[in-house]
């Protein structure tokens, strides 16, 4: 993580770094409680304009690498199959809910992995 003067908005710790930029936002993460945020933090109202068709189809799309006119997840295997590798040693139920799940491209990995469950995030209008 590189330097950064964002303040943690949880636990309000001035250590905290750039850990990557994301749809032209800073992502920072605190030092002391791991918690993930943008700063200058962004308002409810322009968090959800975001999720705008043209944003998912012009933005979301191509940043995993997905062609909106010939959608394709299979080149996202791999990637997300490291990413559940993990969660096995977890596995009880075989259900996980995946928060802030985007357009749900993880659970779709995860179902083919015979995983089951839901996703939740903000509605696409
Ligand atoms: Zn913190």
């Amino acid at each position: 993580m590189g330097a950064c003067h964002a303040s943690c908005t949880v636990c309000g710790s001035s250590v905290t770094g750039l850990l990557y930029e994301k749809f032209s936002l800073e992502m920072f993460q605190c030092r002391n409680c791991e918690v993930v945020f943008t700063s200058p933090m962004i308002s409810q109202t322009d968090t959800l304009a975001r999720y705008s068709q043209r944003w998912f189809e012009q933005e979301y799309l191509p940043s995993y690498g997905i062609d909106p006119h010939h959608p394709s997840l299979a080149h996202l295997t791999a990637r997300y199959q490291a990413e559940l590798a993990p969660l096995e040693l977890f596995r009880e139920t075989g259900r996980l809910l995946d928060v802030g799940a985007g357009a749900g491209l993880f659970l779709v990995s995860a179902r083919s992995a015979g995983w089951s469950g839901d996703y939740f995030d903000a509605e696409f209008r």
